[in-house]
């Protein structure tokens, strides 16, 4: 359902326009998308600040390097604070942290080989994942938990460090016709990368 506010805004000021606002994911979060002129869309991921009071500490977004890359194909967006709702609305902890997706104009990121599609996004949870050490069967639980909300959310890929929970997740995602898959892959032992 599209926010009641911005409808009002859109009746008392015939003359004002803002930037089109789609509901999306929990169906209540209002995002931003614009027209890049010679690329299509794309959605800015909504800074955590900016989330409706009932959706308090759905996602954490992280800056990574002041660039700005919170921006992606409207799908991925959508997909990505899919991926928050079932982690959070489950009762699970830590809160996940959203880091890069990419720019506005999404060949300029930069930091990453891949993400300059606006297909392409990072999830983190903080003192979780291999490389935050003492990488216990409760921690691997965690991960798992948190690939299966990624593939619940439509992705067909989350690539991550770790043989065993990649196996499981994909044992789950072949029983119950879930199409996306983890997949193992080197330099993810501090993030899950995911793709549209
Ligand atoms: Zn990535």
């Amino acid at each position: 359902m599209i926010d009641q506010k911005i409808l009002e805004s859109l009746d008392q000021e015939p003359d004002f326009r803002p930037a089109p606002m789609v509901p999306v994911g929990p169906d209540d979060i209002p995002v931003v998308i614009e027209d890049v002129p010679g690329q299509g869309s794309a959605s800015e991921l909504p800074d955590h600040a900016l989330l409706p009071e009932r959706y308090k500490e759905l996602y954490v977004r992280v800056d990574l390097g002041g660039n700005n890359q919170h921006w992606g194909k409207p799908k991925l967006v959508e997909r990505m604070i899919d991926t928050a709702y079932n982690w959070w609305a489950g009762g699970n902890k830590p809160t996940c942290l959203i880091t890069d997706l990419s720019r506005k104009r999404f060949r300029e990121t930069t930091g990453h080989k891949t993400h300059k599609t606006g297909e392409d996004g990072d999830f983190d949870l903080a003192k979780t994942l291999p490389r935050d050490g003492n990488f216990t069967k409760a921690k691997r639980a965690k991960c798992v938990k948190f690939m299966k909300c990624c593939l619940e959310a439509g992705f067909s890929r989350v690539l991550f460090t770790d043989h065993d929970a990649v196996d499981t997740v994909n044992a789950w995602a072949e029983l119950n016709g879930i199409p996306g898959r983890a997949s193992y892959a080197e330099k993810h032992d501090n993030h899950f990368h995911v793709d549209l």
